[in-house]
């Protein structure tokens, strides 16, 4: 089973990333850990990638997909995984040759996002680098003009699942594993 959650930033990706990882018993990863990670190198490439992640911006679609690429070849993932951030461009979404089960969209709305958001920088031991309000609004932005294009292509391919991502967390991952079925 191969699970794509898309949705913007405060969606629940991760909570439901990892809920959803411990009941199919397949590996969850987010393209945001792994960039977070890389960030942390002391290297050119580990640069470029902060400042781009401190703004709030997109990596690039060739740097994105050949990374994702080379973490999807490894043997864990071989059986399946539940895959948070990835894709969020259209050439991304079409460039991913990886036959996908299905794409779960999590639905929340703008202002409810932000709300959560403002509450998990309260209340986070982890805090992050990138997650300014400047950066959250502009991935805001960028969510709506890049990754929305992602949701009509998967939705062409019939594989795509609409979740309300504003019900109490219980809920929300009820309804993904009854849609998933
Ligand atoms: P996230 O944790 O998913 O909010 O991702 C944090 C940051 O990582 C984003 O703001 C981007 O800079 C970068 N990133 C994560 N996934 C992608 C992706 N699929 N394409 C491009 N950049 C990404």
């Amino acid at each position: 089973m191969k699970i794509i959650l898309i949705g913007i930033q405060g969606a629940g990706k991760s909570t439901q990333g990892n809920m959803l990882s411990k009941k199919f018993k397949i590996p969850y990863l987010s393209t945001g850990h792994i960039f977070r990670q890389i960030s942390k190198e002391h290297s050119p490439l580990g640069r470029y990638i902060k400042e781009v992640m401190n703004a709030g911006y997109l990596i690039p679609d060739d740097k994105t997909l050949e990374i994702v690429s080379e973490y999807l070849s490894r043997p864990e993932y071989e059986e399946g995984y539940i895959l948070d951030g990835f894709p969020r461009t259209i050439q991304q979404a079409e460039k991913f040759s990886n036959g996908i089960t299905k794409a779960v969209y999590l639905k929340v709305s703008d202002k409810e996002a932000l709300w959560r958001l403002a509450g998990r920088s309260v209340t986070e031991k982890e805090t992050r680098d990138d997650d300014t309000l400047k950066a959250i609004f502009k991935r805001i932005e960028l969510f709506h003009k890049f990754t929305e294009p992602v949701l009509a292509h998967y939705r062409h391919h019939h594989k795509l699942v609409e979740v309300d991502g504003e019900k109490p967390i219980a809920e929300v991952f009820q309804e993904i594993v009854e849609k998933l079925a």
